[in-house]
């Protein structure tokens, strides 16, 4: 295959994301796919310093809204100041599990959000509608906690999108949101956003469950017919510690390292060879807020 005929350009930098919290997440999931736990090391925090100067650049540039994630965002004891400094540039949506967050944090997040003209969003990660469902990938106490989080969130006004990383057959979609809706209302959550991933055949879910097959791979005759802009990687770059990487899925890899500026990142194509591009190919969206029922499968969440 000729590399070049899967070669994803930047259209415009629309979105900036930033490892802030490294790889480091006081949980150890089983299918993270950059195997994050608290004791992997391999990406470091991200500073409020540097965030500001890729925030100022990122203005210079027209980025419209900004992402946060990790490992566990809130781990970073700088995370409620640095996402107070987001909402004076645009929109700010932070990854996060909900167990590690404080009162304190969020009262003065609503605060900023409401003094703020662009808005903030929560996008919470349970992979289930109960502890027997989520807890076995997830850890054990961690439905619970999660929940808990939810509440906190809804408390707080804010209307977070629940994630769910789609660990059943596709056939029972269906069945598990209508069981997250129930639980959630049950907990306070009116009218749940949910939105349902594949998983990502890489890092710790490699392990889990297998790998991506050789065949798994997007060809040139496959994008001939493809809307490239549902690619995270068409309008969106990550910063982490070691520089700025083509998107936040395949920041282990080598490759995905584009430059040291937003400029350089900017600049650089992007050959869309890895298995998780097949993924992407497949899902589209997977990075966006857009709930699930904005996505091919049509369902309602
Ligand atoms: S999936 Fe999310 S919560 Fe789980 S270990 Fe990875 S970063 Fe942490
Ligand atoms: S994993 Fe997805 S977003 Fe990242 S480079 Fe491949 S296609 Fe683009």
């Amino acid at each position: 295959m000729n590399k070049s005929s899967v070669r994803v350009s930047l259209s415009h930098l629309d979105e900036l994301w930033f490892q802030v919290s490294g790889t480091r997440c006081n949980l150890t999931c089983q299918h993270c796919f950059i195997s994050c736990s608290p004791h992997n090391r391999n990406f470091e925090f991200l500073s409020r310093d540097d965030i500001q100067g890729h925030l100022k650049q990122s203005a210079i540039l027209g980025v419209k809204g900004y992402y946060f994630t990790g490992g566990e965002p809130f781990l970073n004891p700088e995370m409620t100041d640095i996402l107070i400094d987001t909402l004076q540039y645009g929109p700010a949506t932070v990854l996060t599990n909900a167990t590690v967050m404080k009162e304190e944090w969020l009262s003065r997040l609503r605060i900023a959000q409401e003094q703020s003209r662009y808005s903030l969003e929560f996008r919470v990660s349970i992979d289930g509608f109960s502890a027997d469902t989520n807890d076995p990938i997830r850890g054990q106490g961690t439905f619970e906690r999660a929940i808990r989080g939810v509440t906190q969130l809804v408390s707080h006004g804010f209307l977070p999108i629940i994630t769910a990383t789609r660990t059943w057959p596709d056939s029972e979609d269906q069945l598990v949101l209508g069981a997250f809706y129930k639980i959630l209302k049950r907990h306070g959550y009116k009218h749940p956003r949910i939105k349902l991933l594949p998983t990502l055949k890489i890092g710790a879910e490699e392990n889990r469950n297998g790998g991506y097959s050789k065949h798994q791979r997007v060809t040139s005759e496959m994008l001939k017919q493809f809307d490239v802009t549902q690619l995270v990687c068409e309008h969106a770059r990550i910063v982490t510690d070691r520089g700025v990487h083509v998107c936040p899925i395949l920041i282990d890899s080598a490759d995905s390292l584009l430059g040291n500026t937003l400029q350089e990142a900017v600049d650089t194509p992007f050959n869309i060879t890895h298995g998780a591009c097949y993924t992407c190919y497949q899902y589209g969206a997977i990075c966006s807020n857009i709930s699930t029922r904005n996505l091919a499968t049509g369902i309602e969440a």
